[in-house]
């Protein structure tokens, strides 16, 4: 790269890096982003198509859900890379609203190549999607209504907007039940819903219709020893930390037998150390063992004979679930062991799912922890199931925090749209223009839900500006008619966090792409090119021909 200087070329760069500045790098951004965008926007909305994604190994997922099309997607380029990561920010930070996070950066963007075609400094631009964004949160806040985080019908709602147009949708219902229940047990006094309390599994090999609620934990582990019970009603459950083995000599030991009689002395010692742990436990009435650490050979023999349930290596955030869901103590040492840190469980029991053993614990009274085990006919099917029903359980956990709620279907983007463009008028100059755009960005939501629905966007966009403008504030698209309709009363709303976070990252998102007016690339590391020993660039197709003026003689 060589800049003239009086004449003299001054280089800055090592040799092979690439640099590109003002309009060429902002129109290489701007394309990427808004590919990006567009490659998730068709699966926006109740009526939105799915996408098969086949990664280099083979395998195949489908989805519905933006986050995962874009992790699935091997994108390379850096601006690419950062609507990636509203995508993903969305996604831990809500569960859901991704696409339409990752649909407004990229209309933002668009609609600030308008502005920058007409002489708008990129700088204005940004500046007036800062304010505009900042007034958004103002309008949301505005138009969300309070909702009790005991209002299960309205819970329903929000885990059911959340499913549709997922695959979920066939079993609605039953899932919104089932979602609600989970993240209503598991939510604190204090209104604190940690969703890590809720275990959910998946095994393919049934309907949909077989997806269901434990009231307690489901483990993927089997008895430790066959001659244990299969079921035990009405267990005392005790959660182990601690092995239930002869402890090995910490230092490498031989022991020399020399006659018969002491080796057997040997074992006899072992068997007895091992008898008096599981005497301890058996001592504390308990009927089923989980353990985190080891059981032996001997002692599951002790423990079989004993009748009790053991589980053995069961994973520590099991553990800790075990615990809420059973009003169990973890103890740590067999020493410690007391019948007040048992808990209760109304059914033990392992059940054989799809050739799998797994250990069911359920019935139990008011459990802090629960189990959602998701069936379906595939493992497509499945995969596809458990990612709606985690954006399902996010946004009821963030309802129950939050509180808030705003209708969907487009109605909180077409009322911003409205009052942001009554705000730009009042700000004047050129940042004006510039939260025109951001406005007009905001009704890619409701157009893009009359395009996948098969509905003329035009016509839906005016029926819901004259709905707005004329104070109803809640409607939105009906999806089936392509007309603006209540969607408080129809059910379709969504947590005020989701609104706010997709916009403020979007917004974020476009005004970081927009500062950007020089890309220095170095110099890629040197790849073997598959296509090496190929033709030169040019091709040779010509030399075989006749020099000009020869085909006279
Ligand atoms: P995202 O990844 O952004 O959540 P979705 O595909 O889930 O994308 O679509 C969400 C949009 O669809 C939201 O604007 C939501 O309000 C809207 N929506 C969901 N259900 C309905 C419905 N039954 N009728 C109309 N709009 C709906
Ligand atoms: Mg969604």
């Amino acid at each position: 790269m060589a800049q003239q200087l009086g004449g003299q070329p001054i280089l800055i760069l090592k040799e092979g890096a690439t640099r590109s500045r003002e309009e060429e790098a902002r129109n290489n951004n701007f394309a990427a982003a808004k590919a990006v965008a567009s490659a998730v926007r068709s699966t926006l909305g109740p009526k939105g198509m799915d996408k098969m994604l086949i990664d280099s190994m083979g395998d195949i997922t489908i989805t519905n859900d933006g986050v995962t099309i874009l992790k699935e997607m091997d994108i390379e380029h850096p601006a690419a890379k950062m609507m990636v990561e509203i995508a993903k920010t969305q996604d831990n930070e809500v569960g859901d609203g991704t696409t339409s996070a990752v649909v407004i950066a990229g209309e933002l963007l668009k609609n600030a190549e308008g502005l920058i075609a007409q002489k708008v400094h990129p700088t204005v631009i940004a500046e007036g999607y800062r304010m505009a964004a900042e007034k958004s949160l103002e309008i949301l806040g505005g138009i969300a209504i309070a909702v009790k985080p005991t209002d299960t019908a309205m819970l329903k709602n929000i885990a059911g907007t959340a499913l549709t147009g997922k695959n979920a949708e066939v079993q609605k219902d039953w899932l919104c039940d089932v979602v609600v229940k989970a993240v209503v047990s598991v939510t604190d006094p204090d209104g604190k819903a940690d969703l890590a309390h809720i275990n959910v599994e998946k095994k393919a090999g049934a309907s949909v219709d077989d997806t269901e609620l434990i009231e307690g934990m489901v483990i993927d582990k089997e008895r430790a020893h066959p001659a244990m019970p299969k079921t035990v009603k009405n267990a005392r459950i005790l959660v182990l930390n601690a092995a239930l083995e002869f402890k090995k000599t910490e230092v490498s030991a031989t022991i020399r037998i020399s006659t018969p009689g002491q080796a057997q002395a040997f074992l006899d010692e072992e068997e007895h150390m091992v008898r008096a742990m599981v005497d301890k436990v058996v001592a504390s009435g308990a009927s089923v063992i989980f353990c985190q650490k080891g059981i032996d050979d001997v002692a599951q023999h002790f423990l079989a004979k004993a009748g009790i349930l053991a589980v053995r290596r069961v994973k520590k955030s099991d553990c800790e679930n075990l615990a809420r869901a059973t009003g169990a103590t973890i103890v740590n040492s067999i020493d410690a062991i007391t019948a007040q840190d048992l808990g209760t469980a109304g059914l033990v029991e392992e059940r054989k799912i799809s050739g799998d053993e797994m250990i069911y614990v359920s019935k139990c009274k008011n459990p802090k922890a629960v189990s959602i085990v998701i069936r379906g006919g595939t493992e497509h099917v499945v995969d596809e199931l458990e990612r709606a029903v985690h954006d399902a359980l996010m946004v009821v956990s963030v309802v129950i925090e939050g509180k808030k709620i705003v209708p969907g279907g487009g109605a909180p983007e077409t009322e911003l749209s409205l009052r942001l463009r009554e705000y730009a008028a009042t700000v004047g100059g050129r940042a004006q223009l510039a939260i025109e755009a951001f406005a007009a960005a905001m009704e890619i939501i409701p157009r893009t839900l009359a395009e996948n629905a098969g509905h003329d966007p035009i016509d839906l966009l005016v029926d819901m500006r004259a709905a707005h403008e004329a104070g109803k504030k809640t409607f939105g698209i009906n999806a089936d008619t392509g007309k603006p309709a209540d969607m408080l009363r129809a059910g379709v709303v969504e947590p005020l966090r989701v609104k706010t976070q997709a916009i403020s990252s979007a917004a974020e998102a476009a005004v970081m792409i927009l500062r950007i007016d020089d890309i220095v690339a170095s110099a890629k590391a040197p790849e073997p090119a598959p296509g090496a020993g190929g033709m030169p660039p040019g091709g040779m197709g010509g030399m075989g021909g006749m020099p000009p003026g020869m085909g006279g003689y």
